[in-house]
């Protein structure tokens, strides 16, 4: 297995050994490079206290930002790598860092603070594996499980309810049920973690393959930092369009969501308003008038309080915002889309559109899935052919009506506007002239 350990990797290795330490590869490397997949980064432990590792690199830039935690990061080939001291947690008394880090002289000490057993495997030149806690049997068996006393364990630092969902959704396994019912023990853990930290968890766990089944049995977990998803998980929907559950239709759609984290969220987020806006009629059948702008509130607020950037909440409350809107299948009607939302956040929005189908009457979703294929194809169409729908493809601009002389002023604005409407719609061909002509002026001097 070392022999897929990349020459930088393995030079920082044997620079630390030189010296006469220990190190080892550790975490998520060692877990990956067992699973037989490429690893994303590579993180060494060593006996080297932090000046010592130092020492072992006068050639090489050091980054010293985590110091304080016993890490050195060394810059290998333009690329950053760390390298921690063997260490011991001390007492966690605000549930998110430790107190204080002792450094220790054993590797299986540093292994015991890790928060799972498939997490906390290290790897050395030597080919040895160290494998205290049953990480190897867990990988196999597709376990994410606690080292040591779950409770004990979520207690010391609550992202790890977050981290323990995320690595079941990414690595598709199964949390392991004494792991299971300890998260579910200590939720209000949850509420130390900084909002960054579970956004980023929440992001990562989303994209992974096991993303909805993860979330089916964890509702709760979500539900901890975004109580504004509870109504939903307990809706029922008694109408002949659906044939689940609020929340079972939200991850029947995930489930069928392709691999953008906006789709996702947008998917998550599109019927978190249903609750708020259900009727029943005289025949008992449930309605949800009105409730795609509810959730676009609700799925602001959701994102804001995760410190979600900007651009993909703003992206995400427009999908959500319009996930049940009519778009109708001809050239005008998807010129006006594009200049809406642009090409981009309208393929988007029929990917969430197409997702939505799934767990619905299978007749509809048939239906759905056909018209939503055809739309697709006309928005490709529609912008390879270079055909107009914003106001850079328009033929005119600002500067030629001033030439042809209108007002400078917000007068510019509205015609160009105003003429745009009249190209999308085909009432007006995208000619200078006879753009120019529509406005009663005079085509201008080339
Ligand atoms: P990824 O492939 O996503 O990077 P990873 O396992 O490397 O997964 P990191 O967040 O990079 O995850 O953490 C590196 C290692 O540090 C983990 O494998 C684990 O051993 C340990 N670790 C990280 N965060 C925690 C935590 N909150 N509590 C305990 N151990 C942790
Ligand atoms: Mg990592």
């Amino acid at each position: 297995m070392t022999e897929r350990v990349p020459g930088d990797v393995r030079a920082l290795l044997e620079a630390l050994e030189g010296a006469g330490f220990e190190a080892h590869l550790v975490g998520g490397c060692v877990r990956d490079l067992l699973r037989g997949v490429e690893p994303q980064d590579w993180d060494i432990c060593t006996s080297a206290l932090p000046d010592e590792t130092e020492a072992c690199f006068p050639h090489h830039r050091l980054l010293e930002t985590g110091l304080r935690h016993g890490t050195v990061t060394v810059l290998a080939g333009h690329r950053p790598y760390e390298i921690t001291t063997y260490r011991a947690d001390g007492p966690y008394s605000d549930g998110r860092r430790p107190d204080r880090v002792e450094f220790v002289p054993d590797l299986v000490q540093d292994l015991a603070r890790r928060d799972f057993t498939v997490n906390a495997m290290a790897l050395g030149l030597d080919g040895v594996l160290h494998d205290p806690f049953g990480g190897q049997a867990d990988l196999a068996a597709g376990v994410i499980r606690c080292v040591g006393d779950p409770d004990r364990r979520f207690q010391e630092d609550g992202l790890r309810l977050m981290r323990a969902l995320r690595f079941a959704a990414c690595l598709d396994f199964a949390i392991h049920p004494a792991t299971a019912a300890a998260i579910r023990r200590n939720l209000p853990m949850l509420d130390k973690v900084a909002a960054e930290r579970v956004q980023a968890e929440l992001r990562k766990l989303l994209m992974g393959p096991r993303a909805a089944e993860t979330l089916r049995e964890f509702p709760e977990v979500l539900c901890r930092f975004w109580p504004q998803l509870e109504p939903l998980v307990g809706l029922e929907q008694r109408n002949p369009w659906h044939c689940y559950g609020g929340w079972e239709h939200t991850l029947h759609a995930l489930a069928a969501a392709p691999e953008d984290l906006t789709v996702r969220l947008a998917v998550l987020l599109h019927d978190v308003g249903k609750p708020p806006c259900r009727t029943t009629d005289e025949a008992g059948i449930d309605h949800f008038y009105g409730h795609a702008a509810v959730s676009a509130q609700l799925a602001d607020q959701m994102l804001r309080a995760l410190k979600f950037d900007n651009r993909t909440r703003e992206e995400v409350v427009t999908l959500v915002a319009r996930h049940d809107a009519p778009i109708a299948h001809t050239p005008k009607s998807i010129r006006r889309w594009l200049g809406r939302l642009g090409e981009a956040t309208l393929l988007r929005l029929l990917e969430v559109k197409r997702c939505d189908s799934y767990g619905k009457d299978i007749q509809l979703v048939r239906e759905r899935l056909a018209a939503n294929e055809a739309l697709k194809a006309m928005v490709r169409e529609v912008v390879a052919q270079g055909q107009c729908f914003s106001l850079k493809d328009l033929a005119v601009d600002g500067r030629d009506l001033l030439a042809a002389g209108v007002p400078a002023g917000p007068a510019v604005g509205k015609a160009l506007n105003s003429l745009l409407g009249q190209v999308v719609s085909g009432e007006l061909p995208n000619e200078k002239a006879a753009l120019l002509a529509a406005l009663g002026l005079p085509p201008s001097p080339p």
